[in-house]
């Protein structure tokens, strides 16, 4: 029987009523948790993960625990456990990851919106954080609006990362 804990953060409480869900194409679907960062640190894999109340695709009842995967976040030195799901029925496997952050990259969306809020205002690039890494971020953002948003994109880049954000992308993701 599954255990509803009513605790503070109410780990247990079913998680379609407060994720955001994504498909990534390849079998793997991703569902974005909402966690404090430090606890999932300190507890790793004691943390209390949270269980989909069905597949995401076939709407089955049944799944499995489907062991974790390592991730890196911006500010922590060692990799993360995070938990995936197996559905038994249409081979779905789920994958949870916090809400916060983009798949594939380690600093947090609000770390990322900041550096092109700075660069795109003052041509600074955001104390802290690699160049390099900003300038990526920058850059692919640039790419994207030309392409998503054409060349009459005249709201500037930082409103050109709402955007793209508010359509279901990555503004900073390279693939295109
Ligand atoms: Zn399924």
């Amino acid at each position: 029987m599954r255990k509803r804990a009513a605790g503070r953060n109410e780990p247990n409480r079913p998680l379609k009523q407060r994720t955001h869900k994504r498909f990534s194409g390849n079998g793997t679907m991703v569902i974005f948790f909402p966690v404090i960062l430090k606890d999932l640190f300190i507890l790793g894999r004691n943390y209390p993960w949270p269980r989909p109340d069905s597949c995401p695709r076939c709407c089955s009842y049944r799944l499995w625990g489907h062991g974790y995967v390592p991730a890196y976040f911006e500010g922590y030195d060692r990799s993360f456990s995070l938990k995936r799901y197996l559905c038994p029925d249409c081979g779905c496997v789920i994958r949870l990851r916090p809400r916060g952050y983009f798949k594939r990259f380690q600093a947090s969306i609000a770390v990322i919106r900041s550096s092109i809020a700075i660069k795109s205002h003052a041509g600074k690039w955001r104390p802290g954080i690699k160049k390099e890494r900003q300038r990526h971020w920058f850059r692919s953002l640039c790419k994207r609006i030309k392409v998503y948003l054409t060349d009459e994109w005249h709201r500037g880049i930082l409103a050109g990362f709402d955007h793209l954000l508010a359509l279901g992308q990555i503004p900073v993701s390279r693939a295109i």
